[in-house]
């Protein structure tokens, strides 16, 4: 049985004996070793966190097993958040497992495929909002203010938590923090989450060290970078198309702390570092998750040298769950051929035989 995050880290988390020890199997994801990408780009201590294997395919999973077993200790009858698509995914199949009716508004027509299947498939009341993430926000936080339903989006404070176990386990793996976090920014809980996760580990003397923390948000999604919030952002990475974070002190706050930084990657740079994650690694990730790996190779490009130094990309979210783009993408090494031996080899071998 997967012990799962609270049972893993019941002391650094804010429970109770009053709290239910649920789990769907969170946690404990791979951290996985580059074979090939960090020999090429002259970095051979990458290491990829695969957080998309969490049970809804996304870290989003971590801190929402927190959020709803405290909303059960406090005898929540209902859940609502506004959703990109992972945390409405998150928030419907712990729904499902704790029987607490849920409410996902999402932007309309701006999620991805899979994660509308998800919602749809837990038996979650999804809600299309003629609006973007940021609108649909807005309004969770007025309903969740006048109604007697839980808000689960990463402003509720437990989603923070349970999401800093990721870099606890990155140190429990490690043997000590990372010199480097590439990690994606969208609405920066997930930054901020991890570096609190850090900083209690190393307060705790089970690390020595701390990272530093890279951000990365898409271009057309950048209001860390820009310094004010984005009134329509846009970005091929669905979840990070976020223009006014809701933790953005949080982020800025992780970048200074730690001597970070917080940059952009454009949806070009972010495409190719998602196919070549999948082509050249075996990790078939959400185009939001590839802006840590884009962001290394950024700055790489830049000049930054990293040759000796430990490095984690965070590979937020799975790649299955937007398959339309996946396809798109790929650069069709498809074929078709008739069903008999001489086609397949032609196909196969080429046509030289
Ligand atoms: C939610 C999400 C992000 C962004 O995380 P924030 O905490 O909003 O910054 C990135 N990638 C994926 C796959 C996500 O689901």
């Amino acid at each position: 049985m997967p012990a799962g995050v609270l049972n893993s880290y019941k002391e650094l988390l804010p429970l109770t004996n009053a709290t239910p020890m649920i789990t769907l199997g969170e946690g404990d994801t791979p951290l996985v070793k580059s074979n090939r990408l960090g020999r090429e780009l002259g970095c051979p201590e990458l290491y990829f966190k695969l957080e998309g294997c969490n049970p809804t395919g996304s870290f989003k999973d971590r801190g929402m097993v927190v959020a709803i077993a405290k909303a059960l200790e406090e005898g929540s009858q209902a859940i609502m958040c506004a959703s990109t698509g992972n945390t409405s995914a998150s928030a419907a199949a712990f729904g499902a497992y704790c029987d607490l009716p849920t409410f996902v508004l999402i932007p309309k027509g701006e999620v991805a495929m899979g994660k509308l299947a998800q919602a749809m498939a837990y038996g979650a009341k999804v809600i299309m909002v003629n609006g973007n993430f940021d609108v649909a926000l807005g309004l969770v936080r007025e309903f969740t203010k006048k109604n007697q339903v839980t808000l689960v989006n990463s402003v509720n404070p437990h989603r923070i938590e349970g999401q800093k176990t990721a870099a606890f386990e990155l140190v429990d793996s490690l043997g000590d923090a990372p010199d480097f976090l590439f990690i994606p920014v969208g609405n920066a809980g997930n930054i901020t989450a991890y570096w609190k996760g850090f900083k209690e580990y190393q307060s705790l003397e089970r690390s020595r060290t701390l990272p530093s923390m890279m951000g990365f948000q898409a271009e057309g999604a950048a209001p860390i970078v820009r310094g004010e919030p984005v009134a329509n952002p846009q970005t091929i990475a669905s979840a990070i198309r976020i223009g006014n974070p809701a933790t953005w002190n949080g982020a800025v706050d992780a970048r200074d702390e730690s001597g970070g930084v917080i940059d952009s990657v454009s949806d070009d740079e972010i495409l190719e570092a998602y196919r070549q994650l999948a082509s050249k690694e075996g990790i078939f990730c959400e185009p939001a998750s590839a802006a840590s790996f884009a962001g290394l190779v950024k700055l790489l490009r830049q000049g930054w040298d990293l040759h000796d130094k430990t490095i984690v990309c965070v590979c937020t979210g799975n790649g299955l769950k937007d398959p339309d783009l996946a396809v798109s993408s790929a650069g069709g090494n498809t074929a078709e051929v008739e069903a008999n031996i001489e086609a397949i080899e032609a196909a196969t071998l080429g046509n030289g035989r």
